[in-house]
């Protein structure tokens, strides 16, 4: 990537993101800086493009970079929620074990999980990780910020991962933690992640409202959930359920933190949806492929966007989806979500989660935008589109690829 390029790019169309395509655009870079962004003919053309569309670098939300030696998802297109998590702790399980041969160890997954993430144009990640875990930047321009997970329902259990998420938090600039989810830790250990993003002003990531069994679990203490979790003896009686509005009563806790990741949302209701767009600092992360992987009822992103709630894309992991290439969700929703104007769908891969990682990191590079003031690590996608209707087209089928100047 042009990372001290000066001089000017000209292309077929630069999509700005911000405001609307220009056709037969150009934009001045000075060290790497975006200063200008125009349209027509511009005298002095270092570079010029030709039939592409450039595109800001793109953030991918949410990703678990330790699956990402697996080739194919984990279960089969359409599996019960339940029944895939069941794999995916067994999955887990036989990697641990001693003695058991696994092809790749989990420093080398990592490694080949970021390398994907930079092959692919993502320049930001917010990465799900159990730390002590070992990421290897130097090969790599994709910055990642790091959510420590903390899982449990016992505190035997959730009292280290609790400690090492202090530590995490203290050993790294990039970092936040992620109660894992509502069926997989304790309100009380719930209560003391809050508090540690709140002292820290770190992030918040956490898987919420991801299927129906789960609010069935949480409403009422019940269904294939609560059979799950008693099969693999980590029931815990007096935790379940949580009473009739559990979402609500969670949103509520998360009101004084700086910034909060809530991934997926799929299963939200209209009130809930509400009361998270009342709250500027909460973003909901939409995973398109890997919500259609399980086959989940529709998702309500439309009715998230109406209520002007922060929708951004996350390909989730490996575990789910089969790469971890964010332009296959902004090409998923341009072609299966086609009411959903082209130019939002942009902003949910660019400048919007740019924006929800910089209310707590306001140091971080301006990227997600074409536009002055901004970093110039950008993508192209081929195009010859006269009009916007066929470079959307185009933008749906075409491959997006990072800009690399010699
Ligand atoms: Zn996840």
């Amino acid at each position: 990537m042009f990372k001290h390029f000066s001089g000017v790019i000209k292309a077929k169309w630069i999509v700005p993101v911000a405001i609307p395509p220009l056709p037969n655009g150009w934009l001045r870079l000075l060290e790497g800086r975006i200063t200008e962004v125009g349209t027509g003919d511009y005298p002095q053309v270092s570079i010029d493009l030709g039939d592409v569309a450039l595109l800001p670098g793109l953030v991918n939300s949410h990703t678990h970079l330790e699956f990402s030696g697996l080739e194919t998802p984990i279960g089969y297109p359409g599996i019960s929620f339940t029944d895939w998590i069941q794999l995916v702790i067994k999955s887990r399980g036989n990697a641990n074990e001693p003695g058991v041969s696994t092809e790749m160890n989990q420093v080398d997954v990592i490694a080949k999980g970021l390398k994907e993430l930079t092959d692919t144009g993502t320049l930001l990640a917010g990465e799900i990780s159990t730390p002590p875990s070992h990421y290897e930047f130097k090969k790599s321009s994709a910055k990642l910020v790091t959510f420590s997970e903390i899982l449990g329902l016992r505190p035997e259990r959730y009292e280290e991962r609790l400690r090492a998420s202090e530590d995490h938090l203290r050993s790294s600039d990039w970092s936040g933690v992620s109660p894992h989810a509502p069926y997989s830790l304790s309100p009380a250990a719930l209560l003391k992640v809050i508090h540690q993003s709140q002292i820290s002003g770190r992030p918040l990531a956490m898987h919420v409202a991801e299927s129906p069994e789960e609010r069935e679990l949480l409403t009422t203490g019940a269904g294939s959930m609560a059979e799950l979790l008693q099969s693999i003896g980590a029931w815990e009686p007096d935790v379940f359920p949580w009473g009739k509005q559990p979402f609500a009563k969670l949103i509520e806790q998360f009101a004084g933190l700086r910034s909060v990741f809530l991934i997926h949302g799929n299963d939200f209701n209209q009130a809930e949806i509400q009361q998270v767009a009342a709250n500027q600092h909460i973003t909901v992360v939409f995973c398109p492929r890997t919500h259609h992987f399980f086959r989940f009822a529709n998702h309500p992103i439309r009715e998230m966007l109406r209520s002007g709630l922060r929708v951004v894309l996350g390909t989730d992991s490996r575990a789910s989806n089969p790469d971890l290439n964010l332009w296959k969700e902004v090409q998923f929703l341009l072609n299966h979500y086609q009411d959903i104007p082209p130019g939002e769908v942009l902003k949910m891969a660019t400048l919007w989660p740019a924006e929800a990682f910089r209310i707590s990191f306001p140091e971080m590079p301006r990227i997600g935008a074409i536009q002055p003031g901004f970093m110039g690590q950008l993508g192209s996608v081929a195009t010859t589109a006269t009009n916007l209707q066929h470079l959307y087209r185009d933008l749906s089928q075409a491959d997006y690829s990072p800009v690399e100047l010699a």
